[in-house]
């Protein structure tokens, strides 16, 4: 298959193009580069059947291809908060240009939408058909409300226009490749443990949340994007649920740290608990994370000993 990945330089990016490439396709990235790194994707740029476009997804594109998957947007709240204006109109603007893409090729779209369309979540664990408990106009919501109306347009270029979509609502991921500076918990934590600085635990550490390591969620992607009559959206993550301090403890150990635990002010309209309901993926796709978080936490603590 021909494919286009918007965000392909990024860190969930770069594994899936990696991943694309290995399975035999052709791959064109697509990337602006304000998050992704030219790094990430070095080693496949070797490739011939791969390209890379320095490209914001804000302006149209046209490629004949048959398969587009939109992961482009900042991901991490520090990231996207930065300038919220910016990252709505990625969402809604990268979400509108790659769907004109793929009515006028026929290709199909998989849109990597977020669990965080579900906000502070009323219900628990999270299932598809909750609709969600978003303040719009938080400061997270740039980043939510973008994800909820990229699910709306490819629900009403479905309907209007026939376009083949797949969504998939990603839960909190991590591993290599994940940005120094991304200020998620996880990488934050490792980088902290490393050296030994204080692990900065927003609030109480009561919050929960569930990890889900980067190869599964390639798995449940691909999945997703070869599956026949399903537009989902679908759950895709981890349900292993841990409270931001339980996490905390286990990065001290696994890096052998000397540092200590900080409790810092909690964050603004932070959720308090999030795991996703998986019922739906595993009966539609036969798929379901595999990678135990110790596991994924030693690859992802190997990789940034030797990044950081
Ligand atoms: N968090 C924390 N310390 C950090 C970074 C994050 O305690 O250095 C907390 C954050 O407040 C939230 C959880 O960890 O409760 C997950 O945050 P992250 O930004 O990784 O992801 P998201 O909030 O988007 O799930």
């Amino acid at each position: 298959m021909k494919c286009l990945v918007t965000g392909g330089a990024g860190f969930i990016g770069s594994h899936l193009c990696g991943r694309l490439l290995r399975d035999g396709h052709e791959v064109i990235c697509l990337d602006n580069l304000f998050t992704g790194s030219r790094a990430n994707i070095a080693h496949l740029e070797l490739d011939p059947n791969f390209s890379f476009m320095e490209k914001n997804v804000q302006v149209p594109f046209f490629a004949k291809v048959d398969w587009i998957f939109n992961l482009a947007c900042p991901a991490s709240p520090p990231h996207y908060q930065h300038d919220p204006v910016e990252t709505v109109r990625t969402n809604v603007l990268g979400m509108m240009n790659m769907l004109d893409l793929a009515k006028t090729t026929g290709a199909r779209v998989l849109q990597a939408s977020t669990s965080e369309v579900y906000g502070d979540p009323l219900e628990h664990p999270q299932k598809e058909s909750y609709w969600g408990n978003v303040n719009p106009i938080s400061r997270r919501a740039c980043y939510d409300e973008g994800k909820r109306c990229a699910e709306t347009l490819c629900f009403d270029y479905h309907r209007e226009y026939g376009v083949d979509i797949r969504i998939i609502r990603i839960f909190n991921t991590y591993g290599p490749n994940m940005a120094k500076d991304d200020g998620r918990v996880v990488s934050n934590f490792i980088l902290q443990a490393l050296r030994g600085e204080d692990i900065t635990v927003y609030g109480d550490g009561s919050y929960t949340r569930s990890f889900q390591y980067v190869d599964d969620l390639i798995e449940g992607m691909l999945a997703m994007m070869k599956c026949e009559g399903f537009t989902g959206p679908v759950n895709i993550g981890n349900p292993g649920e841990f409270t931001i301090q339980e996490l905390a403890q286990k990065v001290i150990g696994l890096v052998g740290s000397q540092s200590k635990i900080t409790n810092l002010p909690a964050v603004d309209n932070d959720p308090k608990q999030r795991k996703p309901d998986i019922s739906l993926a595993k009966e539609k796709l036969g798929w379901e994370p595999k990678v135990p978080l110790d596991e994924g936490l030693r690859k992802t603590i190997e990789y940034f000993r030797r990044v950081a």
